[in-house]
């Protein structure tokens, strides 16, 4: 999530704090919320989705995304295409609530939280804080019970999508990114495919001198043929090395 202006020091929410929220089909509210957000997009969400669908990477990106670029870095900004005004529908949103709810996006499962994630100064340990995202009409929040922000992070499987996502602040926060000057479109492209267009960054990593040049051994190679989370690993290390 792109923030205005970083939530004050009162409204932060840290792992052991609690919350009361609840969210089912029984509430008049269901699935009102899935239509008209900017829903933005990470690496490892567009991973899980065009998987979900079985659709090719490339395929994904021009039916369901748009595409910007973030005017100080230069990084591709991507969210996911609604249909049309005035109701702009998610997409995957059906009868029965989310219809790609197993492999639905991070800002999907975080709601109602929002979450900030910075590199700290002392390392590559991510500084994080949580806040509460509150929309017109959700019912969620007249929840009872309460529980922790870790509890709502656990149960809702986010916790992988958020280590993949922090892999990318390792990029963003790169000592030799010159933070005055955007990147360049040969950097941009480079991103786009190892991170967002990973079929295509698959064709490149073995159709190329790639494998050789960058000394992959047996073992990885056999694991990124396989499985995109390690061809999305791959191509997050490819681009700290080659970017800067
Ligand atoms: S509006 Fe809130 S409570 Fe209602 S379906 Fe959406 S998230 Fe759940
Ligand atoms: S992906 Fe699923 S949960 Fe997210 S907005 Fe669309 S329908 Fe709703």
């Amino acid at each position: 999530m792109i923030l205005d202006s970083v939530p004050s020091p009162d409204n932060r929410l840290y792992p052991s704090d609690r919350f009361s929220f609840s969210c089912h089909k029984g509430l008049v509210c269901f699935n009102s919320c899935c239509r008209d957000k900017h829903l933005l997009l990470t690496p490892y969400d567009i991973l899980r989705l065009k998987n979900a669908l079985k659709i090719h990477s490339d395929d994904f990106l021009s039916n369901y995304t748009l595409y910007d670029t973030d005017p100080k870095s230069g990084f591709p900004v991507l969210s996911l295409k609604l249909g049309d005004a005035p109701e702009r529908l998610c997409p995957f949103v059906g009868k029965n609530g989310c219809r790609v709810y197993a492999h639905r996006p991070t800002a999907c499962r975080l709601f109602p939280l929002g979450r900030a994630s910075g590199l700290s100064h002392d390392g590559f340990k991510p500084d994080e804080f949580f806040f509460l995202v509150n929309i017109k009409g959700c019912l969620g929040f007249e929840a009872k019970e309460e529980l922790t922000i870790s509890r709502w992070l656990e149960d809702q499987e986010v916790l992988p999508y958020i280590e993949m996502n922090d892999k990318m602040l390792e990029i963003l926060f790169h000592p030799k990114r010159d933070r005055n000057k955007p990147l360049d479109e040969k950097q941009l492209r480079k991103v786009m495919v190892a991170c967002y267009n990973l079929d295509v960054f698959r064709d490149f990593v073995f159709n190329t001198n790639f494998l050789p040049l960058f000394q992959i051994d047996g073992e990885t190679c056999s694991k990124i043929e396989k499985e995109d989370e390690a061809l999305l690993n791959l191509g997050l290390a490819y681009l700290r090395k080659a970017l800067f």
